[in-house]
Protein backbone atom coordinates (compact mmCIF):
# COMPACT_ATOMS: atom_id res chain seq x y z
CA UNK A 1 0.00 0.00 0.00
CA UNK A 2 1.15 3.77 -0.92
CA UNK A 3 1.31 6.30 1.90
CA UNK A 4 1.73 9.77 0.25
CA UNK A 5 2.28 12.59 2.28
CA UNK A 6 1.08 15.98 0.25
CA UNK A 7 3.58 18.37 1.57
CA UNK A 8 2.76 21.76 0.04
CA UNK A 9 -0.06 22.89 -2.37
CA UNK A 10 2.70 25.46 -3.50
CA UNK A 11 4.90 25.19 -6.58
CA UNK A 12 7.54 27.41 -7.90
CA UNK A 13 6.76 26.63 -11.66
CA UNK A 14 3.59 27.38 -13.29
CA UNK A 15 3.44 24.62 -16.23
CA UNK A 16 0.95 24.93 -19.15
CA UNK A 17 0.12 21.65 -18.97
CA UNK A 18 -0.30 21.56 -14.91
CA UNK A 19 -3.64 20.52 -13.44
CA UNK A 20 -2.58 20.82 -10.11
CA UNK A 21 -4.53 23.01 -8.00
CA UNK A 22 -1.67 25.59 -6.42
CA UNK A 23 -2.29 27.65 -3.23
CA UNK A 24 -0.16 28.27 -0.27
CA UNK A 25 -1.36 25.47 2.26
CA UNK A 26 1.33 23.97 3.47
CA UNK A 27 1.71 20.88 5.62
CA UNK A 28 3.32 22.17 9.55
CA UNK A 29 5.24 20.37 12.18
CA UNK A 30 2.26 19.52 14.34
CA UNK A 31 0.74 17.65 11.74
CA UNK A 32 4.03 15.87 10.78
CA UNK A 33 4.04 14.85 14.91
CA UNK A 34 0.76 13.67 14.72
CA UNK A 35 0.36 12.09 11.11
CA UNK A 36 3.59 9.70 13.14
CA UNK A 37 1.46 9.24 15.80
CA UNK A 38 -1.15 7.90 14.10
CA UNK A 39 1.05 5.96 11.69
CA UNK A 40 2.18 4.20 14.67
CA UNK A 41 -0.88 3.18 16.48
CA UNK A 42 -2.41 1.89 13.52
CA UNK A 43 -1.19 -0.95 11.19
CA UNK A 44 -1.13 -0.34 7.81
CA UNK A 45 0.69 -2.53 4.61
CA UNK A 46 2.99 0.46 4.12
CA UNK A 47 5.38 -0.35 1.36
CA UNK A 48 6.07 2.96 -0.21
CA UNK A 49 5.89 6.28 1.02
CA UNK A 50 6.04 9.32 -1.74
CA UNK A 51 6.72 12.99 -1.00
CA UNK A 52 4.30 15.02 -3.51
CA UNK A 53 4.30 18.80 -3.20
CA UNK A 54 3.55 20.36 -5.92
CA UNK A 55 7.62 21.19 -5.31
CA UNK A 56 8.45 18.69 -2.49
CA UNK A 57 11.63 20.12 -2.20
CA UNK A 58 9.85 23.30 -0.87
CA UNK A 59 10.08 21.41 2.11
CA UNK A 60 13.20 19.91 2.47
CA UNK A 61 13.50 19.55 5.94
CA UNK A 62 10.29 18.03 6.73
CA UNK A 63 11.08 15.29 4.27
CA UNK A 64 13.88 14.53 6.20
CA UNK A 65 12.19 14.98 9.72
CA UNK A 66 9.50 12.19 8.28
CA UNK A 67 11.90 10.12 7.37
CA UNK A 68 14.06 10.13 10.23
CA UNK A 69 10.87 9.69 12.85
CA UNK A 70 9.10 7.21 10.62
CA UNK A 71 7.70 4.53 12.52
CA UNK A 72 10.32 1.70 12.89
CA UNK A 73 7.72 -0.99 12.60
CA UNK A 74 7.28 -0.30 9.01
CA UNK A 75 10.12 -0.63 5.97
CA UNK A 76 8.73 1.29 3.15
CA UNK A 77 11.01 2.41 0.55
CA UNK A 78 10.45 6.35 0.02
CA UNK A 79 9.96 8.07 -3.18
CA UNK A 80 10.58 12.03 -3.93
CA UNK A 81 9.25 13.38 -7.41
CA UNK A 82 10.99 16.78 -8.03
CA UNK A 83 11.29 19.60 -10.88
CA UNK A 84 14.92 19.37 -9.96
CA UNK A 85 15.56 23.19 -9.94
CA UNK A 86 16.11 23.73 -5.66
CA UNK A 87 18.18 20.11 -5.29
CA UNK A 88 21.23 20.69 -3.50
CA UNK A 89 24.38 18.31 -3.24
CA UNK A 90 23.28 18.09 0.73
CA UNK A 91 19.65 16.86 -0.24
CA UNK A 92 21.21 14.18 -2.82
CA UNK A 93 23.53 12.62 -0.26
CA UNK A 94 20.71 12.23 2.16
CA UNK A 95 19.02 10.60 -0.29
CA UNK A 96 21.77 8.43 -1.12
CA UNK A 97 22.22 7.86 2.70
CA UNK A 98 18.45 6.91 2.90
CA UNK A 99 17.89 4.99 -0.33
CA UNK A 100 15.90 7.79 -1.21
CA UNK A 101 14.33 6.83 -4.87
CA UNK A 102 14.64 10.52 -6.18
CA UNK A 103 12.88 10.93 -9.53
CA UNK A 104 13.37 14.71 -11.57
CA UNK A 105 10.34 15.61 -14.23
CA UNK A 106 11.40 17.13 -17.23
CA UNK A 107 10.14 17.55 -20.44
CA UNK A 108 12.98 17.22 -22.60
CA UNK A 109 15.49 19.90 -24.19
CA UNK A 110 15.84 23.85 -22.42
CA UNK A 111 13.34 25.14 -25.59
CA UNK A 112 10.86 23.09 -24.73
CA UNK A 113 11.57 23.18 -20.50
CA UNK A 114 11.07 27.14 -22.10
CA UNK A 115 7.85 26.82 -23.49
CA UNK A 116 6.34 24.65 -21.06
CA UNK A 117 7.19 26.11 -17.91
CA UNK A 118 6.46 29.56 -17.23
CA UNK A 119 8.99 30.21 -14.96
CA UNK A 120 10.46 33.83 -13.44
CA UNK A 121 13.76 33.25 -14.44
CA UNK A 122 13.05 31.02 -17.28
CA UNK A 123 15.97 30.71 -19.51
CA UNK A 124 18.15 30.38 -16.25
CA UNK A 125 15.91 27.56 -14.41
CA UNK A 126 15.55 25.80 -17.57
CA UNK A 127 19.15 25.35 -17.43
CA UNK A 128 19.32 24.37 -14.46
CA UNK A 129 17.22 21.77 -14.82
CA UNK A 130 19.53 19.80 -17.91
CA UNK A 131 22.51 21.03 -15.91
CA UNK A 132 21.51 18.87 -12.50
CA UNK A 133 19.61 16.02 -14.51
CA UNK A 134 22.85 15.42 -16.12
CA UNK A 135 25.11 16.19 -12.72
CA UNK A 136 22.83 13.63 -11.03
CA UNK A 137 22.18 11.20 -13.76
CA UNK A 138 23.65 8.34 -12.59
CA UNK A 139 21.58 8.28 -9.41
CA UNK A 140 18.20 9.91 -10.42
CA UNK A 141 15.29 8.99 -12.34
CA UNK A 142 13.93 10.78 -14.81
CA UNK A 143 9.66 10.84 -15.27
CA UNK A 144 9.17 12.26 -18.97
CA UNK A 145 6.03 13.95 -18.98
CA UNK A 146 4.29 13.14 -23.19
CA UNK A 147 1.71 15.68 -23.29
CA UNK A 148 -0.81 15.43 -26.71
CA UNK A 149 1.38 18.39 -28.08
CA UNK A 150 4.99 16.66 -27.17
CA UNK A 151 3.97 12.99 -28.88
CA UNK A 152 5.57 13.84 -31.98
CA UNK A 153 9.13 14.23 -30.67
CA UNK A 154 8.16 11.85 -27.64
CA UNK A 155 11.84 10.01 -29.15
CA UNK A 156 14.05 12.39 -29.93
CA UNK A 157 12.78 13.81 -26.20
CA UNK A 158 13.48 10.68 -24.72
CA UNK A 159 16.92 10.70 -26.30
CA UNK A 160 17.99 13.97 -25.40
CA UNK A 161 17.43 12.77 -22.01
CA UNK A 162 19.13 9.43 -21.96
CA UNK A 163 22.26 11.62 -23.72
CA UNK A 164 22.55 13.06 -20.37
CA UNK A 165 22.96 9.98 -19.17
CA UNK A 166 19.93 8.95 -17.60
CA UNK A 167 18.98 5.12 -17.31
CA UNK A 168 15.86 5.29 -15.25
CA UNK A 169 12.91 6.30 -17.35
CA UNK A 170 9.31 6.53 -16.47
CA UNK A 171 7.06 7.77 -19.32
CA UNK A 172 4.04 9.74 -18.13
CA UNK A 173 1.54 10.71 -21.10
CA UNK A 174 -0.59 13.34 -19.75
CA UNK A 175 -4.66 11.64 -18.74
CA UNK A 176 -6.65 14.82 -18.37
CA UNK A 177 -6.76 15.71 -22.53
CA UNK A 178 -8.21 14.03 -25.32
CA UNK A 179 -5.81 12.48 -27.62
CA UNK A 180 -6.65 12.20 -30.68
CA UNK A 181 -6.01 9.16 -32.96
CA UNK A 182 -3.16 11.38 -34.86
CA UNK A 183 -1.50 11.76 -31.26
CA UNK A 184 -2.31 8.27 -30.33
CA UNK A 185 -0.57 6.61 -33.56
CA UNK A 186 2.68 8.93 -32.72
CA UNK A 187 2.59 7.81 -29.28
CA UNK A 188 2.46 4.33 -29.96
CA UNK A 189 5.27 4.62 -32.89
CA UNK A 190 7.46 5.94 -30.44
CA UNK A 191 6.88 3.77 -27.66
CA UNK A 192 7.92 1.21 -30.67
CA UNK A 193 11.11 3.27 -31.46
CA UNK A 194 11.87 3.54 -27.85
CA UNK A 195 11.71 -0.01 -27.55
CA UNK A 196 13.56 -1.42 -30.45
CA UNK A 197 16.42 1.16 -29.14
CA UNK A 198 16.53 -0.38 -25.74
CA UNK A 199 17.09 -4.05 -28.00
CA UNK A 200 19.61 -2.79 -29.63
CA UNK A 201 21.54 -1.15 -26.44
CA UNK A 202 19.85 -2.57 -23.49
CA UNK A 203 20.86 -0.18 -21.29
CA UNK A 204 18.22 1.49 -19.43
CA UNK A 205 15.63 1.09 -16.67
CA UNK A 206 11.96 1.36 -17.02
CA UNK A 207 10.24 2.23 -13.89
CA UNK A 208 6.72 2.15 -14.63
CA UNK A 209 7.27 -1.71 -14.22
CA UNK A 210 7.35 -0.35 -10.42
CA UNK A 211 4.40 2.09 -10.24
CA UNK A 212 2.04 0.19 -12.04
CA UNK A 213 -1.88 1.14 -11.44
CA UNK A 214 -4.46 -0.81 -12.49
CA UNK A 215 -6.87 2.40 -13.05
CA UNK A 216 -6.33 5.19 -15.12
CA UNK A 217 -6.47 8.76 -13.97
CA UNK A 218 -4.99 7.95 -10.31
CA UNK A 219 -3.41 5.91 -7.49
CA UNK A 220 -4.82 4.89 -4.33
CA UNK A 221 -3.95 4.31 -0.63
CA UNK A 222 -3.24 6.51 2.13
CA UNK A 223 -3.03 10.25 1.33
CA UNK A 224 -2.31 12.98 4.13
CA UNK A 225 -3.16 15.98 3.41
CA UNK A 226 -1.93 19.46 4.66
CA UNK A 227 -4.55 19.72 6.42
CA UNK A 228 -4.77 16.59 8.50
CA UNK A 229 -7.74 15.14 6.10
CA UNK A 230 -6.82 11.80 5.06
CA UNK A 231 -7.91 10.76 1.40
CA UNK A 232 -7.77 7.48 -0.74
CA UNK A 233 -6.77 9.57 -3.51
CA UNK A 234 -4.75 11.51 -5.21
CA UNK A 235 -7.17 13.36 -7.44
CA UNK A 236 -7.81 15.40 -4.64
CA UNK A 237 -4.94 17.53 -5.89
CA UNK A 238 -6.92 18.19 -9.53
CA UNK A 239 -8.19 21.88 -10.19
CA UNK A 240 -11.33 19.63 -11.13
CA UNK A 241 -11.29 17.79 -7.89
CA UNK A 242 -11.12 20.34 -5.20
CA UNK A 243 -14.63 20.77 -4.81
CA UNK A 244 -15.40 16.48 -4.18
CA UNK A 245 -12.93 16.88 -1.06
CA UNK A 246 -15.66 16.90 1.27
CA UNK A 247 -17.06 13.80 -0.32
CA UNK A 248 -14.06 12.32 -0.47
CA UNK A 249 -12.40 12.65 2.58
CA UNK A 250 -12.26 9.17 4.92
CA UNK A 251 -11.15 10.46 8.23
CA UNK A 252 -8.34 12.86 9.70
CA UNK A 253 -5.01 11.84 11.66
CA UNK A 254 -6.80 12.37 15.09
CA UNK A 255 -9.69 9.77 14.18
CA UNK A 256 -8.95 5.90 15.37
CA UNK A 257 -9.62 3.63 12.19
CA UNK A 258 -12.20 0.77 12.61
CA UNK A 259 -12.64 -0.35 9.12
CA UNK A 260 -10.21 -2.40 7.35
CA UNK A 261 -9.08 -0.33 4.28
CA UNK A 262 -7.08 -2.80 2.42
CA UNK A 263 -10.65 -4.46 2.37
CA UNK A 264 -12.37 -5.23 -1.32
CA UNK A 265 -15.64 -4.08 -1.08
CA UNK A 266 -14.06 -0.96 0.65
CA UNK A 267 -11.67 -0.43 -2.14
CA UNK A 268 -14.71 -0.90 -4.78
CA UNK A 269 -16.91 1.36 -3.28
CA UNK A 270 -14.41 3.96 -3.18
CA UNK A 271 -13.01 3.60 -6.65
CA UNK A 272 -17.04 3.76 -7.85
CA UNK A 273 -17.53 6.77 -6.46
CA UNK A 274 -13.88 8.07 -7.72
CA UNK A 275 -15.48 6.83 -11.39
CA UNK A 276 -18.73 8.71 -10.82
CA UNK A 277 -16.95 12.22 -10.65
CA UNK A 278 -14.60 11.24 -13.00
CA UNK A 279 -17.52 10.64 -15.46
CA UNK A 280 -19.07 14.29 -13.91
CA UNK A 281 -15.80 16.08 -14.46
CA UNK A 282 -14.47 14.55 -17.87
CA UNK A 283 -15.97 14.05 -20.79
CA UNK A 284 -16.32 10.20 -22.83
CA UNK A 285 -14.40 11.05 -25.58
CA UNK A 286 -11.31 12.15 -22.86
CA UNK A 287 -12.35 8.93 -20.78
CA UNK A 288 -11.53 6.54 -23.64
CA UNK A 289 -8.68 8.22 -25.33
CA UNK A 290 -6.99 7.55 -21.99
CA UNK A 291 -7.80 4.19 -21.73
CA UNK A 292 -6.27 3.91 -25.85
CA UNK A 293 -3.05 5.58 -23.65
CA UNK A 294 -2.80 3.11 -21.12
CA UNK A 295 -3.12 0.34 -23.43
CA UNK A 296 -0.52 1.69 -25.97
CA UNK A 297 1.48 2.28 -22.53
CA UNK A 298 0.75 -1.42 -20.46
CA UNK A 299 2.11 -3.36 -24.54
CA UNK A 300 5.18 -1.43 -24.40
CA UNK A 301 5.95 -2.24 -20.52
CA UNK A 302 4.87 -6.16 -20.77
CA UNK A 303 6.99 -5.77 -24.44
CA UNK A 304 9.95 -4.21 -22.39
CA UNK A 305 9.66 -6.74 -19.72
CA UNK A 306 9.15 -9.68 -22.24
CA UNK A 307 12.23 -8.76 -23.98
CA UNK A 308 14.36 -7.87 -21.13
CA UNK A 309 13.52 -11.34 -19.46
CA UNK A 310 14.58 -13.16 -22.07
CA UNK A 311 18.03 -10.99 -22.50
CA UNK A 312 18.60 -11.71 -18.72
CA UNK A 313 18.30 -15.38 -19.03
CA UNK A 314 20.70 -15.62 -22.56
CA UNK A 315 23.20 -13.65 -20.61
S1 LIG B 1 6.70 21.58 -11.72
FE1 LIG B 1 5.16 19.95 -11.54
S2 LIG B 1 3.76 20.66 -9.94
FE2 LIG B 1 4.97 22.44 -10.55
S3 LIG B 1 3.71 23.46 -12.07
FE3 LIG B 1 5.09 22.08 -13.18
S4 LIG B 1 3.97 20.15 -13.44
FE4 LIG B 1 2.91 21.37 -11.88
Amino acid sequence: MELIYILTYNCNFRCKYCDVYKHNNSISEDIIKQSLIFLEKNNFEINKVKFFGWEPLLKKDFIKDIIKDFPSKYNPNFFVTTNSTLIDQNFINFSKKKNINLTFSIDWDVEANIENRILETWDNLSKNIIRNTQKYADFIRVNQVITSKNSKDFFKNFKFIYDLWVRNFNFLPAYYVNWTKTWLKDLKKWFDEILNFYKSWNDFELVNLDNYSEISFFNLGIIIDTDWSIYWTNLILSWNFEKYKKELVLWTIFDEIFIDISNKIFIENYINKISKILEKEYSSEVLISVKYVDLILNNFCNEYKTYRNKYMKSM
